[in-house]
């Protein structure tokens, strides 16, 4: 079956005992069992749960994977892979990363003994010298967030593949719908399914998918041993968003390449990042591996802090929040919000400047997103 019709179906066979075509939510958090250790497949809810199995089959088939575990959140499923390594292993992180997995693997990861290392990852050469033979494992979101680099997935799984180190790749921004990791190499794709995956910002979640049979036993154990597991309506939730995932990533994409070229246009906005660009400076990789440019556009308003203020003052389709990935459009100020927790001269270095902005592109009408951020750049400019 093809793409749009796994959306619908995956994880979504009509109930068994009752043929309701969206199968109940197992709110149950034990099972009866017809005698001491007889159970009918489940026993406890945090060890494994009819609807979270629903979500969890869905999820490997999307990702072409063997196996998948969700978790409450992208965080969760984030400690999960920290619980893959032990103390004196090292690991190495795209460094244009989520901020809150910088966070996670600096104060909470690195203190248990684990060396953590931040490297370009999408400049061969930098990752060349970061994948070394002692390194474990190497964590790589691609596009990468706010600055929407490319990290070629091929190239950077075989390096560590190379090494022995098992590769994960953060496939939050692009989805199944435009980039497969799992056939490019990687042991591990990582979600926080709260994004598009969920895609109308109501539910917090997140997975791990593998096509290794070997990882499935770890991963298990944790996930009951540990507990980050998402309630059983949670699961619904996520289940019921990757039914409109196709509809709903190509509108992104869409909507996003608009806004991208709209705003190269202004004589007034002298950076905008988006993949799709030919002179993105990885935009062959992007062209490779992706089956679309995602809808995440990165700009400068004009006037660095001040005009970001006063771009946020007066946009009203998009809201200026947090997060990514869902229907309505959203704006965010990496200096002051996303990426606030990483040090303002490790920010600079990075190259996320006081101006830039991150949109998440939204499947609103395009007319009404450029005509209220040609509004809001209008008043930067002003700044
Ligand atoms: C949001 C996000 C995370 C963390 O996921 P939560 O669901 O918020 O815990 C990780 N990686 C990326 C790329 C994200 O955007």
């Amino acid at each position: 079956m093809r793409k749009p019709t796994r959306y619908v179906h995956a994880g979504s066979e009509p109930d068994p005992e009752t043929g309701a075509v969206v199968p109940p939510i197992h709110l149950s958090t034990t099972f009866a069992q017809d005698g001491p250790g007889e159970d009918r497949g489940f026993e406890y809810s945090r060890t494994d749960n009819p609807t979270r199995s629903r979500l969890e089959d869905a999820l490997a088939e999307l990702e072409g994977g063997v196996d998948a575990a969700a978790y409450a959140s992208g965080m969760a499923a984030c400690t999960a892979l920290g619980h893959l390594l032990e103390a004196g292993d090292r690991l190495v992180c795209e460094e244009d990363c989520y901020g809150g997995t910088r966070r996670y693997l600096t104060k909470n990861l690195a203190p248990f003994g684990v060396e953590v290392e931040f490297a370009d990852l999408a400049d061969p050469k930098a990752a060349r010298q970061a994948i070394t033979d002692d390194t474990d494992l190497v964590v790589a979101e691609t596009p990468t967030n706010p600055l929407l680099k490319i990290v070629d997935i091929e190239r950077v799984t075989e390096q560590a593949d190379r090494v022995g180190a098992v590769s994960v790749i953060d496939n939050t921004f692009a989805s199944p719908h435009l980039q497969s990791p799992l056939e490019l190499g990687a042991d591990i794709v990582w979600h926080s399914a709260t994004k598009y995956l969920g895609g109308h910002s109501d539910v917090v979640g997140g997975a791990l998918v593998w096509d290794d049979e070997s990882l499935s036993e770890q991963i298990h154990f944790d996930q009951n041993s540990m507990g980050p597991v998402p309630s059983p309506f949670d699961c619904y939730q996520v289940l019921r968003g990757l039914k409109t995932l196709g509809v709903r990533m190509d509108r992104h994409c869409e909507n996003a390449r608009a806004v991208a070229e709209h705003l190269r246009e202004r004589d007034d906005v002298d950076r905008v990042l988006w993949p799709g660009f030919e002179d993105h400076p990885n935009h062959d990789v992007a062209a490779d591996q992706m089956d679309g440019y995602g809808g995440m556009v990165s700009f400068e308003v004009p006037n660095g802090f001040d005009g970001a203020q006063a771009f946020f003052e007066l946009v009203e389709v998009f809201h200026c929040a947090e997060s990514l990935g869902a229907v309505e459009s959203l704006a965010n100020h990496p200096a002051e919000m996303t990426h606030a927790s990483v040090p303002a001269d490790v920010r600079r270095e990075l190259g996320i400047t006081d101006g830039l902005i991150r949109l998440s592109v939204g499947i609103e009408s395009i007319d009404d997103l450029l005509e209220d951020l040609d509004r809001a750049i209008d008043a930067a400019g002003r700044a």
